[in-house]
């Protein structure tokens, strides 16, 4: 389990990755209204903040240095080498995934729900690291961040077929649904992938939250019946 630091009520900051990038995500403190208290908690400029119109697909931004504001580009990952650009990814349960390789000095971010993880999302921010940084699987380290996991996240059978490996059917059936339902370990679909593209697995830390059973820190879009307040997740290059 992934060390967090918790200094104030609704700010978590990593520090697995090292001094030279900062690693944080808000909690129910923070509101949408309140992102910018958010930032400057975290010693982050709000000039440097960066977001994408999420669309849960695969599409990754290379963030250069010119590059600044919100919902700038449809895209679900970014990845820069650029310092002081705070890559800002918005999540009620999707997986906020934080990328960071020491070597290379090259920082990522990845939005992945079950579709963008369908689509190997994380699996694609890997190679982009690779290919466009030379980073080197042994040296890049990974975080997951708050979001539901399998204790909570109820999905339909098809997920069977879509995440073999990664549902758990319970067996019952709901009055008036025609398919069995289970549980999905989204985390666990993840890591599989990552590792399946050769990283190694001690490079991935895991913080272990769950926004559905500690709905008192964090959002959860499914607990709270679709709330609009999102968990800011950030990695920013110091
Ligand atoms: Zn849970």
């Amino acid at each position: 389990m992934t060390k967090t630091f918790n200094a104030q009520p609704g700010i978590y900051t990593l520090d697995v990755f090292g001094p030279e990038v900062v690693v944080a995500f808000s909690g129910r403190e923070f509101p949408n209204a309140r992102r910018h208290d958010f930032l400057k908690s975290i010693g982050v400029d709000s000039e440097n903040l960066v977001t994408l119109q999420q669309i849960h697909s695969a599409n990754l931004v290379m963030v250069n240095p010119e590059m600044k504001g919100e919902k700038l580009f449809q895209a679900d990952g970014m990845l820069t080498e650029v310092s002081q650009k705070a890559l800002g990814i918005l999540t009620a349960d999707c997986v906020p995934v934080f990328f960071w390789d020491p070597e290379k000095k090259a920082a990522a971010m990845v939005h992945a729900g079950w579709r963008g993880t369908y689509q190997e999302i994380s699996t694609k921010m890997l190679q982009a690291l690779r290919q466009n940084f030379a980073c080197r699987n042994a040296s890049i380290q990974v975080a997951l961040g708050p979001s539901i996991r399998r204790c909570c996240y109820q999905v339909g059978s098809e997920f069977g077929e879509m995440f073999e490996g990664f549902y758990y059917p319970s067996g019952e059936k709901l009055a008036g649904d025609k398919a069995a339902h289970g549980k999905m370990d989204l985390i666990g679909a993840i890591v599989d992938q990552l590792t399946g593209e050769g990283l190694p697995v001690q490079n991935i830390h895991d913080t272990g939250i769950c926004t559905v059973c500690e709905n008192d820190r964090f959002f959860s879009h499914r607990h709270e019946k679709g709330t609009e307040n999102r968990i800011l997740s950030i990695i920013q290059i110091i």
